[in-house]
């Protein structure tokens, strides 16, 4: 009995070390998401994220620092439905700067590199900004200067749909013959211009590759793609060809990867498509109700958390789009850019933002480095960030 109780511990022992070392390197690491859509599902939901919000939402203030997050970027979204989407994405901002102000000891908003250092080291939440979707600047470069003074510091030239100046991915992809224009217009290059000089990150997911390529020949500066994957693991439109990670990397940017099992799992989409038709009447009513498409199918979802769990993919296939990454163009150009709060499916393990640390210990148990995790978690967003600003 007592060699075999001996014997149980040698073998926990390195089970209970890898989890000290991934703990403790989690929280040394800077974690910076770079897409959290909690702004804009946080209208629908009619919840305020410094709410205690387990069980509704993939985020909250409280659970962000339980998972080691440092910084998130969040999205200020509206779809192409809304009559005044600057005037929304500005009462998006508004809600952000209003959580900041009721928390002073947990939250400040960060605006550039020195802003996230400070909250970093005062080990307070910092959260930025970024516009998803150009639509928001509504044709008007005062527009765009005006976000950036709010604080935006990316902006994704499209959402799902076009503009009158940059093609989306969902537009090229469903709908090439019947687009008034391919990729960005000579406006279009203009606000990639403009972005340059004030300081704004071009962020690529969502465009069309025409528009990608227009973006990444025009920019001066590295640019992202905030919440994206890999094409040739998962060949859906929303996700990165091989050209475009090799571009990417070769203007310096990063590829934060998105968390969605239908943009990291190829066989999931076929699963959630039958899941939508047997749930069609309930989605149907809340469309209804005047939800988004998207988000009707997400509380669907997770109404029915059983069904849903049995389509996730594991962890593992997300650190697969990771090594794939990695493997293509090096370590320097992958980072996090969750989606949580703007997809209902996010893999098994990665229940919300509290389980972030899950993710150090798949990198850890797949051989990178403590200086490798540093640059994926957070080091290589700042990088970009610093060679986008303007001094
Ligand atoms: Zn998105």
């Amino acid at each position: 009995m007592y060699k075999q109780s001996i014997l149980f511990l040698i073998l926990l022992l390195p089970f209970s070390l890898i989890a000290q070392r991934y703990n403790k390197l989690h929280k040394k690491a800077v974690l910076i998401d770079t897409h959290n859509d909690f702004p804009s599902s946080s209208i629908q939901k009619k919840v305020s994220f410094d709410q205690r919000l387990i069980g509704k939402t993939h985020s909250d203030l409280n659970r962000m620092k339980e998972g080691g997050v440092d910084i998130q970027v969040f999205s200020i979204f509206c779809g192409p439905e809304k009559a005044r989407p600057y005037a929304f994405a500005n009462q998006e901002i508004d809600s952000v700067y209003e959580w900041a102000r009721r928390n002073p000891a947990k939250m400040m908003m960060v605006y550039n590199s020195q802003d996230l250092e400070k909250a970093v080291k005062e080990k307070t939440f910092g959260a930025m900004m970024g516009v998803e979707g150009g639509h928001m600047i509504e044709d008007k470069l005062e527009n765009l200067e005006a976000l950036y003074k709010r604080g935006v510091r990316y902006m994704t030239l499209t959402w799902n749909n076009s503009t009158s100046w940059a093609t989306s991915a969902w537009d090229e992809t469903l709908h090439k013959d019947s687009l008034p224009h391919l990729g960005l217009t000579d406006f279009g290059k203009d606000v990639v211009r403009k972005m340059n000089a004030l300081g704004m990150i071009v962020d690529l997911s969502h465009t069309g590759e025409r528009t990608f390529w227009d973006a990444i020949n025009t920019t001066t500066k590295p640019v992202i793609a905030s919440h994206s994957c890999v094409y040739n693991l998962c060949p859906h439109r929303r996700n990165l060809k091989d050209d475009q990670i090799k571009a990417i990397a070769k203007n310096g940017g990063v590829i934060h990867l998105n968390f969605y099992a239908g943009f990291i799992d190829s066989t999931y989409e076929k699963k959630a498509l039958a899941f939508r038709s047997t749930h069609k009447a309930e989605i149907d009513s809340l469309i209804k109700l005047n939800y988004q498409p998207d988000y009707a199918g997400m509380i669907i979802s997770e109404k029915y958390p059983t069904e849903l769990s049995s389509m996730l993919p594991p962890l593992s296939v997300l650190i697969d789009h990771l090594d794939y990454i990695v493997k293509l163009v090096g370590v320097d150009h992958v980072g996090l850019g969750s989606d949580f709060d703007g997809i209902e499916a996010p893999p098994k393990g990665l229940k919300g933002v509290q389980d972030f640390p899950e993710i150090t210990k798949a990198l850890i148990a797949r051989g990178y480095s403590k200086k490798d995790i540093h640059k994926i978690l957070g080091g290589n967003f700042i990088r970009v960030l610093k060679a986008n600003e303007i001094h």
